[in-house]
């Protein structure tokens, strides 16, 4: 058996180096930037007003109240005709360009308006509700960073400055099979004795999805040695990268080992770990192929301590590995101390900080208490026993108590 540590670090380092692109800002949410982004301009590009109010000189403020004649009014997306000239106002509203001459906004709530004049009623600091050009964003600034991951407020940002082009690691295309004879595609209504619907597809397309990345559904393959060499090896040419499920344990009829091994290039190892020891990897031509166990606990602790950093660091990504917190376990435990045991817990928090119980039955085909938890308690090898009380790590996949 080969410690998890050492199979990850060898899964990172055989995978190919992420690929650049050039591609438009708004098809790029999600992705990782392989360069710093510069501004091409300043946000805001004027002064403007923050408030709904009048525009006026703070010099004229010298004695509240004080009457302001109003020479016109400027919303946002116009421009004042004239200038503020002592002793007037203008009526602005948010975002409309500041008027020369003005250096003050006071608010409509600090003010009585009147027909053509205003009654200022305070004196507010000088320079009061203005933004000021370039306030949020100067040209030049280095807004974002290589290895940035763009979320919508990064988006956000980049639609302000007027960058539509970016330069991003390339998406990954991951090929998503399952094999098996008695695996059946998820909408059988009945099935034959000896079948079951398929879980493991569902489950990795949509955690493919989850991790921002693009997934292509290679349905249901057959235990058939020429149907799976044919599957596999049009997955790895039409892909970046392939994902299987079931065939790689101990049993006899598990052609898919036989397969992958065939092709050369690919392994399987045990790694010590619980659930999902059995796990096949390598490259079919230059295209990593992860070998998943059969059952969809497994398919779900490999794809999330192998597959997706692996895929991750092939989007660019620098953080790999899942947010990791500590909690004290609500129950005593017993675990094999050759393996990393990967308990699916329940995690709450509440005045004496975060606990952590186990989410329902641990054995590896029991999928709906994997769906109800929040994080694996992550047990390390060499540790047989917990106690309630004692302190466990957290791989957080979910904060919904926090
Ligand atoms: P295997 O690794 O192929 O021996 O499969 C181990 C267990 O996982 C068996 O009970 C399989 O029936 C089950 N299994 C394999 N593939 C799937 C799948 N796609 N969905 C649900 N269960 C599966
Ligand atoms: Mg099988």
């Amino acid at each position: 058996m080969i410690p998890l540590e050492v199979a990850r670090a060898r899964v990172l380092e055989a995978l190919p180096a992420p690929q650049t692109e050039t591609r438009s800002a708004r098809d790029s949410l999600g992705l990782v930037l392989a360069a710093d982004v510069r501004s091409p301009s300043t946000v805001p590009p004027f002064d403007n007003s923050a408030m709904d109010g009048y525009a006026v000189r703070h010099e004229d403020l010298a004695d509240v109240p004080r009457v302001l004649e109003v020479s016109e009014d400027v919303a946002a997306g116009h421009v004042a005709v004239g200038s503020v000239e002592p002793g007037r106002a203008i009526k602005i509203m948010t975002g409309a360009p500041l008027p020369a001459g003005a250096d003050t906004v006071v608010k409509v709530e600090d003010t009585v308006p009147g027909e053509s004049s205003v009654e200022i009623l305070v004196r507010p600091e000088p320079g009061t509700a203005v933004r000021r050009a370039g306030g949020d964003v100067a040209t030049g600034d280095v807004v974002f960073g290589a290895g940035d991951v763009l979320t919508a407020r990064h988006l956000a940002v980049l639609a302000a400055v007027g960058v539509d082009r970016v330069d991003v690691y390339r998406p990954v295309r991951v090929a998503v099979l399952s094999t098996g004879d008695e695996v059946m595609p998820p909408d059988t209504l009945e099935l034959a004795p000896g079948q079951i619907r398929d879980s493991n597809r569902p489950l990795l397309l949509g955690l493919l999805a989850e991790s921002g990345l693009e997934a292509v559904d290679y349905g249901i393959v057959g235990d058939d040695a020429d149907a799976l060499r044919v599957a596999f090896a049009s997955a790895a040419r039409e892909c970046d990268a392939v994902i299987t499920s079931g065939g790689v344990s101990m049993g006899e009829y598990d052609l898919v080992k036989q397969v992958l091994t065939e092709l050369g290039g690919i392994e399987l190892w045990k790694v010590a770990m619980q659930p999902a020891k059995p796990f096949a990897f390598g490259a079919i031509d230059r295209t990593p192929l992860f070998g998943l166990p059969g059952n969809p606990v497994s398919v779900f602790v490999a794809f999330e301590q192998f597959a997706r950093p692996a895929l991750l660091s092939m989007m660019g990504h620098r953080s790999l590995l899942r947010p990791h917190v500590s909690a004290t376990l609500s129950e005593d435990v017993n675990t094999d101390p050759e393996k990393t045991v990967f308990l699916r817990v329940l995690v709450e928090s509440g005045p004496d900080g975060r606990s952590a119980h186990l989410a329902g039955g641990q054995a590896s085909n029991v999928l709906s208490a994997t769906a109800r938890a929040d994080a694996f308690a992550v047990i390390p090898r060499g540790v047989a026993a917990m106690s309630a009380g004692d302190t466990v790590t957290l791989e957080m996949f979910r904060w919904s108590n926090e």
